[in-house]
Order: C-alpha cells, then structure tokens, then sequence
C-alpha cells in the first residue's frame, strides 16, 4: 500500500491510501474534496472509500462534495457516529476489518478527543486523526483522561516501526511544548529542531513513527522522571493517568 499526505484547509492532513495492486483508493479524513480528486486523478487511481476518523467537520467537510460526484462511495465510521456523519454507509466496530483493494486494516477505537473516535491500522501504518498528534494528543472533548490514556495505551501496543499519519500539522507547538517539560532530553531537543526545519521548509512532518512517538512525545512518556519532576511535587508519585491529566490541562493553555 502506498499513503500520500494531502495538505488541506488551513493545517489538516488527508490521506489517500492506494492499493498498488488493484488501483482501487481510498481517502481517511476528506477535509475537501478538490485535492482527492487530484491526486486520485494524477496517479491514476479510482477513489472507492472514504474512512472517517470521527465526526468533526474540518475531517468530513468535503464529503458532501465527493458524493455529489460520486454517489456510490462508501462511508466508513464508527457506530456511534452514525447520526453525526449523517453520510456514512459502513458501521465499523473496534476490532472490525476494512479493505482497500487487496490491503486490509484495523479498527482500532480510540475515545478520548470524541467518544466515536477511531484509527485504523493497515500493516505498518496507522491513521489516528485527532487522538495522537506528531508530539502530542487531542484535546478532550468528549472524554475523559483515563479514556484518552487508554486509548493511547492501545495504540502504544502496536510495533514500534508502524508510521503514524496525524490528522493536523501541529507538531512545531507540540514539540515546543515538550520542550518545557522535557528539555533535558535529547531525543526531544532533537526532534524539536527536526520538526522545526520541516515546516520552515513547508514539508509535512506526517508521518512519524511510534518509536518516535514514544521517545518524545510527553503523552506518551507520563512516567518519565523528567516530564513528573517538571510538573511540581506531586507529579513524583501520582499516578500515569494524572499526569496525563496534568500535561493535557497545560498544553490546553500553551501557545507557541
Ligand atoms: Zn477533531
């Protein structure tokens, strides 16, 4: 399978995700729908699917569109969901099995930023959209930090080489942020910098990988001595779940 990162709207990112195969593709996430037609048509792929992270607009807006064009597209989203991606066609379940050409993946689901939330999982890539973030996670909207830590938890499973394509280009303000609370660490400082180059240059920094994730994105690392010391005195011995509770509370306020 091959994944190709589409920059819409102001910092989301789309994906289209080709079965080499078959020529069959499918979009995670249509923010709009003119960069899937483009890229589709410049590769020579036919668009058959649309997988839905979870139901926020600025993840959907350009399905209305796709359709109009293309009524016989499926929709794929998680159960839940239903009513609030009025469009889709597929109920999917944690667990359950979608296709793409000859490529299948994994629904993994993922509440925490929205209770209908999912990612998906085709042998080494993975789609989050809006619940871990290169260098950081989203924010709660609709669940709580046990939910989110969990979910967190579940993708933390997977191998450590598994690419993570994010729904949002936030990973400068997410590594800055991890610099105030783990700046002592190298690999942190060193991807900061990283990242920092990348945009300057106006290149994706999607995708990341896991490994990547889990050396410094502070979500992931609520049990380094570090990030508990930078949180005050009694981050040194609460539990992973506060601090969690505690570095989501902080990065809400902060701002590059
Ligand atoms: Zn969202």
């Amino acid at each position: 399978m091959k994944v190709f990162p589409l920059a819409c709207s102001f910092d989301n990112y789309s994906y289209l995700l080709v079965c080499e195969q078959t020529g069959l593709c499918a979009v995670v996430d249509p923010t709009e729908a003119y960069p899937v037609w483009q890229k589709a048509e410049g590769l020579s792929v036919h668009l058959t699917k649309v997988f839905c992270t979870h139901h926020h607009h600025d993840h959907i807006g350009g399905l209305a569109d796709l359709l109009d064009e293309q009524p016989d597209l499926e929709v794929y989203g998680f159960h839940s969901d239903e009513a609030r991606i009025v469009d889709m066609t597929h109920t999917l379940r944690n667990g359950d099995s979608v296709q793409i050409g000859e490529q299948t993946g994994k629904v993994l689901h993922s509440p925490g930023h929205t209770s209908g939330s999912v990612c998906y999982h085709f042998d080494g890539h993975l789609f989050t959209g809006d619940t871990l973030f290169g260098g950081g996670c989203g924010r709660l909207f609709e669940g709580s930090p046990e939910q989110m830590h969990s979910s967190l938890n579940k993708i933390q499973a997977l191998p450590e080489s598994t690419k993570i394509y994010f729904g949002h280009e936030y990973s400068e303000t997410n590594m800055a942020f991890a610099m105030t609370v783990e700046a002592e660490n190298p690999l942190v400082r060193e991807r900061f910098n990283r990242v920092k180059e990348l945009v300057k240059l106006a290149f994706p920094t999607a995708p990341s990988t896991l490994i990547d994730e889990k050396q410094t994105n502070p979500f992931l690392r609520c049990d380094s001595p570090l990030i508990r010391e930078s949180l005050g005195e009694n981050a040194r011995t609460c539990s992973d779940v506060e601090v969690f509770r505690l570095l989501r509370e902080r990065r809400n306020r902060f701002t590059l």
